[in-house]
């Protein structure tokens, strides 16, 4: 599908339309071409002229009012690690990233982005350092994870989970992360499990409770870094708008509706928020919630600094020690694997 042109501003597009909203859009046609249209899609079709089980005037006519799609990738990285980063060209100029990432177990995540650029100002990512261009639609959601598929080669593995930890903060787009969302879980369609999707937030309260509210069922993932609201407000400015005490209740609240584990995710940075009193206030932070904390070495970025000071890995030492405090708290702790360095790939680093 990255060979078809783009003209989004002349015609609508289907590709981000759930079932419902596309049957209403192909109005006067029957139920079961709209079903027919979104299951073509769900297979990524180049074309109109791909949908074999409709007649050539309707594929014609189709074609003349919409539009399929509305991005293109411009761009492809591979990491030797397997990671191969998309490059994403929307219908008016602005540019998104795309990760595929593959696990030991040559399981395939797509890692996709929500907005184009970032309004949030996390000091430790390149994104953060680009301010927000606009969000995105769901078409243009969706059609990440349509690119990242059409790449897979023949004797590879579908894609097996979805994180929404690629650019932008996703809870500042739900609605058209909701369609989105509609459209990758639908079983007449594309039909991924809920379960094995995860939306990534740096903490909007709002959002939270939009989430536990509308039961969208899928994983949340909350980017803590620290529980010490001090030093929090200097890495995420997201924090001055949700305070932490704030936040824990929405979480709280969010699993007493959904009865899901969270994952809290700390980015650690080298002598910043690798200290005791950090893991302390993490797991200060933690009491009372039912989660997983995935630690997340900074993967460095050229030119990152913080109050005037460059930022660093975490030392072996440093990542060691936080762990050993973490689990002789109880708290269950997983390490991210470092992926797609080399390409500006790994988790912080896109927009390089
Ligand atoms: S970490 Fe996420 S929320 Fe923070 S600036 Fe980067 S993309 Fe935005």
């Amino acid at each position: 599908m990255q060979t078809v042109s783009i003209d989004k501003q002349i015609k609508p597009v289907l590709s981000g339309l759930p079932f419902d909203v596309l049957g209403e859009t192909l109005k006067p046609l029957p139920p079961f071409r709209a079903e027919q249209v979104f299951q073509w899609i769900a297979r990524g079709v180049s074309s109109f002229q791909e949908m074999t089980n409709l007649a050539i005037p309707l594929r014609e006519d189709l074609e003349q009012r919409f539009s399929l799609y509305s991005s293109v990738i411009s761009g492809r990285v591979e990491d030797p690690d397997g990671t191969i980063k998309l490059y994403i060209r929307l219908h008016d100029g602005a540019r998104v990233e795309a990760v595929l990432l593959m696990d030991a177990e040559h399981r395939k995540t797509a890692c996709l982005s929500t907005q184009a650029g970032c309004p949030m100002g996390c000091v430790f990512c390149k994104t953060g350092t680009q301010g927000l261009t606009r969000n995105l639609d769901s078409a243009e959601i969706l059609e990440q994870f349509l690119h990242l598929r059409s790449i897979k080669q023949e004797h590879e593995p579908e894609i097996a989970n979805i994180v929404f930890m690629g650019m932008g903060e996703p809870l500042l787009n739900l609605p058209e992360l909701y369609k989105a969302l509609a459209v990758l879980t639908d079983t007449r369609g594309l039909g991924i499990s809920k379960r094995r999707i995860t939306l990534s937030t740096s903490g909007i309260i709002a959002g939270i409770r939009d989430l536990a509210a509308t039961g969208a069922e899928v994983r949340l993932a909350l980017s803590l870094t620290t529980g010490d609201s001090k030093l929090r407000a200097r890495l995420m400015p997201v924090t001055l708008s949700n305070p932490l005490p704030d936040l824990k209740k929405a979480l709280y609240d969010y699993q007493l509706q959904q009865g899901r584990r969270i994952t809290l995710e700390a980015v650690l940075l080298g002598g910043i928020n690798t200290r005791q009193e950090d893991s302390d206030s993490l797991t200060a932070f933690a009491a009372g919630l039912d989660v997983v904390v995935n630690l997340i070495p900074w993967n460095p970025v050229q030119g990152m600094v913080f109050e005037g000071r460059p930022l660093r890995e975490p030392s072996g030492r440093e990542m060691r020690a936080y762990i050993q405090r973490l689990e002789q708290r109880g708290l269950k702790v997983t390490r991210r694997l470092r992926k797609g360095l080399s390409i500006a790939g790994a988790c912080g680093q896109l927009g390089s």
